[in-house]
């Protein structure tokens, strides 16, 4: 038998008066009376420690939506020993068993629970009515949709055989169980990396961002409802160090599935070197972490193209995504006009709350990031080597919002073109069109990153130099499109370099990480 044929799941409009947008708000609504009160989640049952933190929205920061249990090392070490009592039968579960509660998930999530998870992840995570609906609903069911397929095509991959005998392949959960460490900026991220394991027979302890707690209750739930059984993916609240010095010390260590940044994942590594001798198999170690996107324009390009790619991929998400853009190169002679279009965008676009669907700027994260990107931007002001051509405000009175902002700089090493910020800035450096092959070694050589990249052209043999070029610089290149909004099943996500071990997410090769195969051989 096959899995029904992936397809990805139509994005909702959210139009003035469509019943989409009514259900919505009410859930939006609903969510905002409770103040809801979050436990942990191990082996099935819900964990309350008393030591509770609020929550609060990031653009309305006063604002209480609920609270979440803290808990500590021995937390950690029930949801391991959880995990572990559930393996055996999980493991030994028919695939077929393990594709349909996914697919049940991805059903329950394109409807019944759709708008509650958007609105959680516009509320938790200040992302608006589109944002959300990209992210929480289409990805993720994309996600569980086509990892199923993917998983199908692993397991009847099978060897040759000869006369006389029956070569098999057996692909076994790993002996132990998987760590999965979740950021805030995506739910669908958030929920791919459990799930994606689980999928494929192993048993998890997640630990999910502070800030992405909210919609990581509904995430649960909908596992739940769905029929994982309880003690596979486990679910709990504990800072980085105390969660890893349990896990990464533990012998039934198998691995880790991790999003966030580059500094946690090496030291991630380094831990797990050190303690390698402990561990019964070598753990897999897969990661997406930082990034230095580009837009690189040839003096071929289209302006308004160009300029289209700079608001979109630079702005849309708040500039939260690994992939958003965040240094570009633009040729002299269209700058100009790239300048003026940029500068028209960003003026008819408007920053605020999420309820308002008009804004398409929503706050950063935290107060962290809020400080981080202000201190910044207010450091460019008081450079006379560079200019604010758009943006430059910033204010956190009520929520921390961050005006997208462009910084021009003649100095292509400027501290703003190298590092990543994670936030609504975009930095800009104008060059000779006559330098275009000068500008690829910049684009190459500028950043220890190598998540994504966006070439603009319509000269074909420019297309052609950047895409031999910057053969490495990109894990997902783009040709004329802005660098960021890859679709599962259409453009596998992930890069290399300091940007992670490139397992591309949403792809047979991510999955294959979480297997461990057995070459059997029978004779007659
Ligand atoms: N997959 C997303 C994109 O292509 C980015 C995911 C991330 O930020 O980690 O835009």
């Amino acid at each position: 038998f096959n899995v029904p044929t992936p397809v990805n799941e139509p994005v909702k409009g959210y139009a003035p008066g469509s019943k989409e947008r009514a259900e919505l708000q009410q859930a939006l609504k609903d969510l905002k009376k409770q103040q809801v009160d979050i436990p942990m989640h191990i082996g099935g049952q819900e964990i309350r420690t008393g030591k509770t933190q609020n929550i609060t929205p990031p653009h309305d920061h006063q604002h209480v939506l609920g609270q979440f249990h803290e808990g500590d090392a021995s937390h950690v070490q029930q949801a391991i020993e959880a995990a572990l009592a559930a393996r055996t039968q999980w493991a030994e579960l028919p695939w077929e068993h393990r594709a349909s509660i996914f697919l049940k998930a991805a059903e329950l999530l394109a409807g019944p629970y759709r708008a509650r998870l958007n609105a959680a992840t516009m509320l938790g995570q200040s992302k608006n009515a589109f944002q959300a609906e990209i992210d929480a609903a289409c990805e993720l069911i994309d996600f569980f949709r086509f990892n199923v397929f993917f998983m199908q095509e692993i397991y009847k991959q099978q060897p040759e055989s000869q006369p006389g005998m029956w070569n098999r392949l057996e692909q076994r959960p790993l002996e132990g169980f998987v760590f999965a460490l979740t950021p805030f900026n995506f739910t669908s991220i958030a929920g791919n990396l459990p799930t994606s394991v689980a999928m494929m027979g192993n048993v998890v302890v997640w630990k999910p961002a502070n800030t992405q707690i909210y919609s990581a209750q509904v995430l649960m739930e909908l596992f739940k409802e769905a029929g994982v059984p309880d003690g596979v993916i486990n679910l709990v609240f504990v800072d980085g160090p105390t969660a890893g010095d349990v896990i990464f010390h533990h012998p039934d260590f198998a691995g880790i599935h991790f999003t966030g940044s580059t500094g946690v994942f090496q030291n991630i590594w380094k831990t797990i070197g050190q303690n390698i001798h402990k561990y019964k198999s070598y753990p897999r170690i897969v990661g997406e972490t930082g990034g230095k996107d580009f837009i690189l324009a040839h003096h071929s390009a289209h302006p308004r193209q160009v300029a289209t790619a700079i608001t979109r991929g630079a702005f849309e998400f708040q500039g939260q995504k690994c992939s958003a853009a965040s240094r570009a190169y633009i040729p002299s002679n269209i700058w100009d006009e790239v300048k003026g279009y940029v500068q028209e965008d960003l003026k008819s676009i408007k920053m605020g709350d999420v309820e308002d669907f008009s804004n398409f700027v929503n706050a950063v994260i935290s107060e962290a990031s809020f400080d981080k990107l202000a201190r910044y931007i207010d450091a460019a002001k008081a450079d006379d080597s560079v200019e604010i051509i758009a943006g430059g405000g910033h204010d956190k009175s009520k929520g921390y919002f961050i005006e997208p902002t462009v910084i021009v700089t003649r100095n292509p090493q400027y501290v703003t073109m190298c590092e990543e910020l994670f936030g609504p800035v975009l930095t800009l450096h104008v060059y000779d069109s006559q330098d275009f092959e000068k500008t690829l070694e910049l684009v190459d050589g500028t950043s220890p990153y190598a998540l994504t990249g966006a070439i603009f052209a319509q000269d074909r043999y420019a297309i052609d130099l950047a895409s031999k070029k910057l053969v490495h610089a990109a894990g997902n290149f783009y040709i004329n499109d802005k660098p960021t909004g890859a679709v599962v099943g259409q453009q596998p996500f992930g890069g290399a370099r300091a940007s992670g071990t490139n397992d591309k997410a949403g792809s047979m090769l991510n999955l294959l990480r979480w297997v461990s195969p057995r070459a059997i051989k029978e004779t007659f």
